[in-house]
């Protein structure tokens, strides 16, 4: 059946972690462009309730560190009240950058690293997964990176991260796909925001090499990120779960 908007996202609620800032706010956005609610979650109340204001009546923030693992439920169960709504999109984007040769990577830093991307992502869909499955619907959307498709220098932790998310996303796609509820991944290239500003910081070699290898020679914006996000979500996809989207410019297959 042809619905009218296949891509609208009314009368969904999507919890978006990081969403304050950069991909997360540009995510929110969108999915605030096609009808949905969204809850922002960081650690900043300041910066969550100017992304608040920015994006108007649909949008609610609840701080929270997702490095607190067992206080995922209590997230969940604040985002829901806030909005009276089950959360029906969760979206893991929260994340930290560490640039540093392997060699010099602490283990206490590699495990903040791969705390903040992985460990909070597995807490959050536990705590979000069993209200999904019981209305047989939901989707879990993760943001990897081009760290988790191939090798990228002073990255190891990232990496390690950003390649358990697609992992983790398969198998649990493997799981509930039949239930109703889809896990996806979006793989962004280099978008511009806070943390491409601090990987590149003084490292002109670097950014230049980026733009050299991807076919559209430029860096994408977060909203990029937002429609993929968007479309992922809605109907229109309603045949799509266990992918890694890379929305790249096409950098993961440029030479
Ligand atoms: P960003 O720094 O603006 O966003 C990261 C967000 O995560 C921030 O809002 C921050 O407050 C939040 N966060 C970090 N630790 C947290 C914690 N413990 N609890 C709650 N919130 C926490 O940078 P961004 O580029 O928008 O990054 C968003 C995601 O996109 C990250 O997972 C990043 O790895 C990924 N990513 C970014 C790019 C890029 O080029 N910008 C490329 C690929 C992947």
């Amino acid at each position: 059946m042809i619905t009218a908007n296949p891509f609208a996202l009314d009368g969904q609620t999507a919890l978006i972690t990081g969403g304050g800032t950069g991909l997360g706010l540009g995510m929110a956005h969108c999915m605030v462009a096609t009808g949905a609610r969204v809850i922002l979650v960081g650690r900043t109340e300041s910066t969550l309730q100017q992304a608040v204001r920015e994006l108007g009546p649909m949008a609610h923030a609840v701080a929270h560190d997702v490095t607190e693992l067992d206080r995922a439920a209590d997230l969940v169960s604040a985002a829901e009240r806030c909005t009276d709504t089950p959360v029906s999109i969760l979206v893991n984007n929260a994340g930290i950058h560490l640039k540093k040769l392997a060699v010099e990577t602490d283990p206490d830093a590699f495990e903040l690293v791969l705390k903040t991307h992985v460990l909070a992502a597995q807490a959050l869909t536990q705590a979000v997964l069993p209200g999904m499955l019981g209305r047989t619907h939901g989707h879990i959307l993760f943001t990897s990176s081009m760290a988790g498709l191939f090798g990228i220098p002073y990255v190891s932790a990232y990496a390690a991260a950003k390649t358990a998310l697609i992992g983790y996303m398969r198998s649990l796609a493997t799981e509930v796909s039949s239930q109703g509820v889809r896990v996806n991944a979006i793989a962004p290239g280099w978008i511009e925001t806070r943390i491409l500003k601090k990987a590149l910081e003084g490292d002109e070699a670097r950014a230049r090499k980026i733009l050299s290898r991807t076919p559209m020679a430029q860096f994408g914006t977060p909203e990029d990120i937002g429609w993929a996000a968007v479309y992922l979500s809605s109907p229109a996809a309603r045949f799509i779960t266990g992918v890694t989207l890379p929305v790249d410019g096409g950098a993961s297959m440029g030479f």
